[in-house]
């Protein structure tokens, strides 16, 4: 600050609060001064006339607070807002030069649950660990920064090896999801990673920033603690969703969506026993809607208490016929994570059924692992709810969350459906079969009953009823089937008969 003072006073011009350091101590003063030079009547120059005022502690006020607007309080980061000047910054740098860049955004999982069953002070502290691991992989390499909540982003410039970056990648992953000691406990979490490279997946730091959101969103999807690069796909994907979503508003008023049940029976005598309720999407577009890509959409808006609500009300009006029919079958609907906490959803199921000739007890809800995993206390609330009404929880793609056993007893559940990837192999693979059997046992120790799906292969079945399964599902006893041909597969219990709907299917 002091060469413009120099010059100022060389030209003689006025001078209005400049700020001008001071040397002579370790942490130089600031002083801000103004002040017009003067001439006598033949404009000779006489000297300066003004004033100094000490700013030192303005000055490191005013610093704490830029620091304050450029870093998270918790963990020292740079935050969102430096981080987006950095990249910013960088890219226009760069441009020129044809130099990259690359944008890794990390994402945890699990953190909420963690967050809300330890405590907001371990949460934090958690974070500060977290933040301290990234750190220290990346080094002079990069940036670190943290965008509040759990989200965590690093700029590398001058990196767009694509080997580099997916080890350095793994390696965050690998570390972070190792267990952090705090207060006693060993808690678990993990992360997951979308990566973009500037130029070639966005020139603009806004344009960046968005692939690798894609990118991390893809991770998300693909099963968590992975990375994804971005990918033009992605964007394509998006747009897709956006228009999905838009749909979903008004699919409800349309008559686009159709249930299929899926029969799920006796392992032992193969007798069917109840009807698993799968929504179908027919788009007038887009063809045949897998559920698998409309359900996330519709959680994450609030189309999926609606639609649940349907979904509901068409197995209880089927349920009735077959019951007319001569059938002693139950229903099972499958309820997302996110309508466990949905006093409005609960309300729905409520008077659903009280306008119906149904009973509850012929009802059973499925719910993921991870679902009740999410915000146990408010799972367990529902979940008891739902009991007390006489439906029947039955936990849903059981053996993929990380639930223990000490936590399965605290549920108010049924039955434990293994899921599809552990009795895909369990008659060919030992360690499968060894989770399948023992969790089999453990399950009846806990008084519930066992249920296989995604049964594929006659070894298969055979398997798992020796395994001790009670209940059995998949392709190899029947496909989902419309409501209207499911009457004929029941309505002869034999396993030739089955074998013919196998083939028809
Ligand atoms: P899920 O609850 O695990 O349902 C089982 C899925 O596995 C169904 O796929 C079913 O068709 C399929 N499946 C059954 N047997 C076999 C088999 O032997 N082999 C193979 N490969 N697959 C088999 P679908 O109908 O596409 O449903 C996918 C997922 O969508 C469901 O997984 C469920 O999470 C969700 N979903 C479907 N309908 C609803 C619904 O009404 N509400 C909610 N919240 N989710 C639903
Ligand atoms: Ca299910
Ligand atoms: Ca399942």
């Amino acid at each position: 600050t002091n060469r413009p003072l120099a010059f100022l006073l060389g030209a003689r011009n006025t001078i209005t609060f400049l700020p001008v350091r001071v040397a002579g101590s370790a942490d130089p003063m600031l002083w801000e001064i103004s002040g017009k030079a003067s001439f006598d009547e033949e404009g000779n120059f006489l000297g300066y006339r003004g004033s100094a005022r000490d700013v030192t502690e303005s000055r490191d006020r005013q610093r704490d607070s830029e620091r304050m607007a450029q870093y998270d309080d918790l963990t020292g980061l740079a935050n969102r807002r430096r981080m987006d000047m950095m990249l910013g910054n960088t890219l226009a740098s760069y441009r020129n030069s044809k130099r990259s860049c690359a944008l890794l955004m990390l994402d945890l999982d699990r953190f909420k649950p963690v967050n809300d069953t330890y405590g907001h002070p371990v949460g934090d502290e958690l974070l500060r660990q977290v933040a301290a691991r990234i750190t220290k992989i990346i080094g002079s390499k990069g940036e670190v920064g943290r965008f509040g909540g759990d989200e965590f982003q690093v700029i590398l410039p001058d990196l767009d090896d694509r080997g580099q970056l997916g080890e350095l990648a793994q390696r965050l992953i690998q570390m972070i999801s190792q267990p952090y000691p705090i207060n006693g406990s060993r808690l678990v979490i993990g992360v997951s990673i979308g990566v973009a490279v500037a130029p070639y997946d966005g020139f603009e730091a806004a344009d960046l920033v968005k692939a690798a959101d894609l990118a991390l969103y893809a991770a998300k999807g693909g099963g968590r603690a992975q990375y994804r690069f971005y990918s033009g796909e992605m964007k394509e994907g998006a747009k897709r969703r956006r228009q999905i979503e838009e749909d979903l508003r008004s699919v409800l008023d349309t008559d686009q969506l159709a249930m299929h049940y899926q029969p799920i029976v006796d392992a032992k005598t193969e007798a069917v026993a109840c009807f698993e309720s799968l929504i179908r999407w027919h788009h007038p577009t887009r063809g045949y809607l897998s559920p698998d890509t409309f359900i996330p959409l519709a959680e994450k808006s609030d189309h999926i208490a609606d639609m649940t609500l349907f979904v509901l009300q068409r197995t209880l009006r089927d349920l009735a016929q077959w019951r007319s029919a001569g059938l002693e079958v139950k229903g099972a609907v499958n309820i997302s994570a996110r309508l466990l906490a949905s006093q409005v959803f609960s309300d729905g199921v409520r008077s659903i059924l009280a306008g119906s000739d149904t009973a509850a007890s012929d009802l059973i809800f499925e719910v993921t692992e991870s679902a009740t995993m999410a915000d146990p206390a408010a799972a367990l609330r529902a979940l008891e709810g739902y009991r007390e009404m006489g439906i029947t929880i039955s936990l849903d793609d059981y053996g993929t969350g990380q639930s223990t056993l000490t936590y399965l007893k605290t549920l108010p559940i049924g039955e434990l459906k293994i899921d599809r990837s552990f009795v895909e192999h369990a008659h060919e693979d030992n360690s499968d079969a060894l989770l399948v059997r023992s969790t089999v046992n453990l399950a009846h120790a806990l008084g519930l009953r066992v249920v296989a799906e995604g049964i594929e292969t006659k070894e298969c079945l055979d398997f798992l009823r020796e395994a001790g399964c009670d209940l059995a599902q998949g392709y190899f006893i029947s496909r989902p089937l419309p409501a209207d041909q499911l009457l004929p597969f029941c309505q002869d219990d034999t396993a030739s008969s089955h074998q013919q709907v196998r083939t028809a299917a």
